[in-house]
């Protein structure tokens, strides 16, 4: 029996509209796993060909052999590694797009450091404990959780001060980098090789962004007004020309180094993290090795893919021709994680 056409499948949040609608764009039919009472924009925006609504994002493994039957390649987005686990998303059966091995090494904070460095990048410094904080650090939690919770400490006082509420947590100590935090999002052919820049964000994250509205003068008379970074949505930004080449290298280096680390190393859409100082020096805080929300703005394409395609292109349609070149090229292992 001829095997079904390949279906692409995610779960419904984070950037399903955009990796469904460069399904479509492309020829294929979309399947969302929504947690019951989430189906709406999916239906809304004519986005899922079918629907399958789970209670818990846990339960996703066990729905797969039903994923398995109707040929789905399943493309990961934050959230789906975020609600899965690492360890659960490297146990599918069901097809699936990326490296898997690569999830460790970016979900761990001190693997995807040693990543970081191998590749050349600067990362902010770390300190291994509150007594040795010499300057303004950002405590930041294990796992991500969108910067919930993160606070900044200017020495041990401050930060035994602001713990408090958190005491069981695992926490990292990190030097506070000064700058525009930009968010780059490349896209690795593991078929050509070849690396492109899909665009840049920043993020507008609350109350962070919206502390520079209440004068100095009304926050020191204020009781207590800790910055937090939960991010509310992403903002598209052309970066200065002259930075592209820095940016096109570190994504380079980062790939490179990800063949060792996790062969056949990191492919598909990234995201490097970083903050660019008046310097000019790029500190890279975090890198994600999958889709990141950062591409929604681009849902007709950015200036970067604009500029290549000369036709609408976002990082989810890059995915499906991708996919798309696999099988016609008779390539899928290629591919598939
Ligand atoms: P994500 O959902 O992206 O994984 P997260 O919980 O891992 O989020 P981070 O992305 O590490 O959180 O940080 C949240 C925010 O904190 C960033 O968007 C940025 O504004 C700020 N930030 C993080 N690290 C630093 C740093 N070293 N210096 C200055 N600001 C930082």
């Amino acid at each position: 029996m001829a095997q079904p056409k390949y279906r692409i499948a995610t779960i419904g949040s984070h950037s399903a509209l955009q990796i469904f609608k460069g399904a479509h764009d492309e020829g294929f039919k979309t399947i969302a796993v929504c947690k019951k009472g989430s189906e709406s924009p999916y239906k809304m925006f004519n986005a899922a060909d079918d629907i399958i609504s789970i209670d818990s994002y846990k339960n996703f493994p066990k729905i797969q052999k039903e994923l398995i039957k109707k040929n789905a390649i399943i493309i990961p987005h934050g959230s789906f590694v975020t609600y899965m686990g690492y360890e659960e998303v490297e146990k599918l059966k069901v097809n699936y797009y990326g490296n898997k091995k690569i999830l460790k090494w970016e979900s761990d904070r001190h693997l995807e450091r040693q990543w970081l460095t191998k590749s050349g990048l600067k990362v902010p410094l770390l300190f291994k404990k509150p007594e040795d904080i010499d300057r303004l650090v950002i405590v930041k939690f294990m796992g991500a959780e969108g910067g919930r919770g993160y606070f900044l400490a200017k020495d041990k006082k401050d930060f035994y001060r602001k713990i408090k509420p958190y005491q069981l947590r695992k926490y990292v100590l990190q030097e506070y980098i000064i700058g525009v935090p930009l968010f780059i999002h490349y896209f690795y052919s593991s078929l050509t090789n070849e690396i492109e820049i899909m665009g840049c964000d920043i993020r507008y994250e609350s109350n962070v962004d919206s502390l520079g509205r209440i004068s100095a003068r009304d926050q020191i008379v204020l009781p207590k007004i800790d910055p937090s970074y939960v991010i509310v949505g992403n903002i598209p930004v052309v970066v200065r020309e002259s930075f592209l080449p820095r940016l096109i290298e570190m994504g380079e280096k980062v790939v490179e180094v990800s063949k060792k680390l996790a062969p056949p190393g990191l492919f598909g859409p990234f995201c490097l993290e970083t903050i660019l100082t008046p310097e000019e020096e790029i500190y890279v805080f975090e890198i994600s090795a999958r889709i990141v929300a950062g591409t929604n703005p681009f849902i007709e394409g950015s200036p970067y893919t604009w500029l290549k395609y000369d036709k609408p292109m976002s990082t989810g349609r890059r995915i499906a021709i991708e996919i798309k070149n696999a099988i016609k090229t008779n390539q899928m292992k290629r591919v598939l994680g």
